[in-house]
């Protein structure tokens, strides 16, 4: 099913083509060969092979949650590159990931624990800067949605027949002068579906800037630029992104937030599209400071790869969180009193929100 959700945007997504095609695809500095999904092993960008200019790869988004960390790390480094990582020890969430990227024919994929050194400070700092490019220029997005850690796996142990909620029929009734005819009688239940990743704070950046996400949790689902679709809702519902309707209890990311974002090469319709940008950035930024971050003074990283693309795109001027443009409104922001997260101090001027760590922020 996956697959033919992949293929089906691959071949006839015009938009999700657009996106693909409209920037340079850019690889990651190093990226995890599963042409062998029992001997992964690590490859640096520059020894990929050259006769092959457009590789593809899938990037994991995921949590990292308790327990064991396993990580590529100074010592092992060498190792992972040259005689492949131990699959015995791997999470299982990597384990499913590799499998699943290698059963829809990938041979690349990109897991920050393994393709960043996580005790190299500069290695670090220059990867985290190109988070944002790395979900951008994925071909796909693979979200352990239902994922608690890496420890806990794609598949949960069983579907509870409790998270299964009764939908709505949708029933529609044609009344002709004798004769009524009922359409679409669906009777699929709805899953409430188990979401650890929504709460991430790096999840806005990932989510905004991936293409295509395939997502497992008590359901799998699949959601690109111009589709919606779930294993209850294997059909196509193309071109209703928009209606509220369709947004039932399965946790779906905003599609005009998609729209806003990674609209690069997309026609700017309204006559003041910066008003509009800006306006859409404090929404964001709300909504972003209600997410937890493992380090706060990852605050302004975590969003530097959706803040480069506006300023990029629109020539405007990024000052830690604000914009040059439209400081007036962006000075206005206030901490919100209930909040008992413990502020971070020396991230940023202390003129801008970021400045007052992972906390709730209102415009
Ligand atoms: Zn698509």
């Amino acid at each position: 099913l996956a697959r033919l959700w992949r293929d089906e945007c691959l071949l006839n997504h015009t938009r999700c083509q657009r996106g693909s095609n409209g920037a340079e695809p850019k690889l990651p500095t190093r990226l995890v060969d599963v042409s062998d999904p029992e001997r992964p092993f690590l490859q640096e960008r520059h020894t990929l092979p050259r006769s092959r200019p457009n590789t593809q790869y899938v990037a994991l988004s995921y949590c990292w949650g308790q327990g064991k960390k396993f990580r590529t790390l100074r010592d092992n480094y060498e190792i992972f590159k040259a005689t492949g990582i131990p699959c015995f020890d791997l999470p299982q969430t990597f384990k499913d990931a590799i499998h699943a990227a290698h059963s829809l024919g990938y041979q690349y994929i990109w897991i920050d624990a393994l393709c960043i050194i996580q005790d190299d400070d500069g290695d670090l700092e220059n990867e985290l800067k190109n988070m944002g490019d790395i979900y951008r220029y994925a071909e796909l997005t693979i979200c352990a949605q239902g994922a608690a850690s890496s420890h806990a796996g794609f598949f949960q142990s069983s579907r509870h027949t409790l998270s299964l909620v009764p939908r709505s029929v949708d029933l529609r009734i044609v009344s002709t002068s004798r004769e009524t005819t009922v359409l679409n009688p669906t009777l699929t239940g709805r899953f409430n579906v188990k979401d650890y990743l929504s709460s991430r704070g790096w999840i806005l950046q990932e989510d905004i800037l991936t293409l295509r996400a395939l997502k497992f949790s008590d359901q799998m689902s699949w959601r690109c630029m111009e589709t919606i679709q779930m294993e209850t809702e294997p059909h196509i519902f193309r071109g209703a992104l928009y209606s509220q309707e369709n947004r039932g209890t399965d946790h779906v990311p905003e599609p005009a937030t998609h729209t806003e974002y990674s609209s690069q090469d997309q026609a700017i319709c309204s006559p003041d599209p910066l008003r509009d940008i800006f306006a859409s950035w404090y929404s964001m930024i709300q909504l972003y400071s209600d997410m937890k971050l493992t380090y706060a003074s990852d605050v302004l990283r975590a969003l530097s790869g959706v803040s480069a693309i506006l300023r990029d795109t629109y020539r405007t001027t990024y000052l830690a969180g604000l914009w040059n443009e439209d400081l007036f409104a962006g000075l206005c922001w206030y901490a919100s009193a209930n909040d008992t997260r413990v502020a971070f101090r020396h991230t940023a001027p202390s003129w801008t929100w970021a400045s007052v760590g992972k906390v709730r922020v209102r415009f």
